[in-house]
């Protein structure tokens, strides 16, 4: 049996009927018999529409209050899909960061997570749950809410990861993998099917935003292998596990 964490993105879970086609790729693997830990984005435009939202009550708010506002996206999200599997007929349990237990220091809007207990998660996925987890939220030592930066979900998802020594982790995103170039920019960019985790820290360090650098990094450091494939088609994406 294997440990699989995948994660979707914002555009993967945008509306019911997205996060209902979600619901029955992750019964299909659950049901192929694996343990599964799935992080979700928020539906959408949600953490935009919430900042924009926040920039009309206060244009310099405090990054507190702004982190608190926008983790309720992911939150969404996660009490969304958990009941859409349920809805499937496989038992599933959505967590916070605070029911996760996800640690992170409280350089609030762009926090580090510092440690994962992964004991309500591990009992939860025994029990025969798939365990739901918002992503892009984590939890200080004072149980006061922050968050990872833009596009921090995949952290939440490779840090869960390698937390639990999953044996891969799959970003589900709205493209089919990593490409020479954003595809959606440059038509002809080429799909890579296999990178080195160095190639890959070097196109999210150039602000390639197909994968957050600080996932590129954890995974790395944990030897984590990568699956960047699309939400929308059965395609193999790009592999990154050297
Ligand atoms: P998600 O919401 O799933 O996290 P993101 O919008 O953060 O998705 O990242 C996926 C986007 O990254 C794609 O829609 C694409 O436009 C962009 N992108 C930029 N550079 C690349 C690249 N080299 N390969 C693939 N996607 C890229
Ligand atoms: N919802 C957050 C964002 O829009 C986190 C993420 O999507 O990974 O940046
Ligand atoms: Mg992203």
């Amino acid at each position: 049996m294997a440990l699989i964490v995948q994660k979707y993105g914002g555009s993967s879970v945008a509306t019911p009927q997205r996060i209902k086609n979600i619901a029955q790729r992750v019964v299909k693997a659950k049901r192929e018999k694996n343990k599964l830990v799935v992080v979700v984005s928020a539906m959408g435009d949600t953490t935009d529409n919430l900042i924009g939202l926040m920039k009309q009550i206060n244009p310099d708010p405090p990054k507190r209050e702004l982190d608190l506002l926008l983790s309720t996206g992911e939150i969404v999200s996660a009490a969304l899909l958990s009941s859409a599997i349920n809805a499937k007929g496989e038992k599933a349990i959505a967590f916070t960061a605070h029911q996760g237990k996800i640690i992170t220091d409280d350089a609030y809007t762009k926090a580090r997570i510092l440690r994962i207990e992964t004991g309500k998660i591990l009992e939860a996925l025994d029990k025969g749950n798939i365990v739901v987890v918002a992503g892009f939220q984590g939890i200080t030592s004072t149980n006061t809410i922050t968050t990872l930066g833009r596009g921090g979900s995949d952290t939440t998802a490779v840090a869960l990861a390698a937390a639990l020594k999953a044996d891969i982790c799959e970003i589900y995103t709205d493209v089919e993998g990593v490409f020479t170039a954003d595809p959606r920019i440059v038509p002809e960019a080429r799909k890579l099917k296999r990178i080195s985790y160095d190639e890959m820290l070097e196109l999210a360090s150039l602000g390639t935003k197909v994968l957050h650098l600080r996932a590129v990094e954890i995974a790395r450091k944990f030897h984590i292998p990568l699956h960047i494939r699309s939400s929308f088609t059965d395609e193999e994406g790009t592999l990154i596990d050297k």
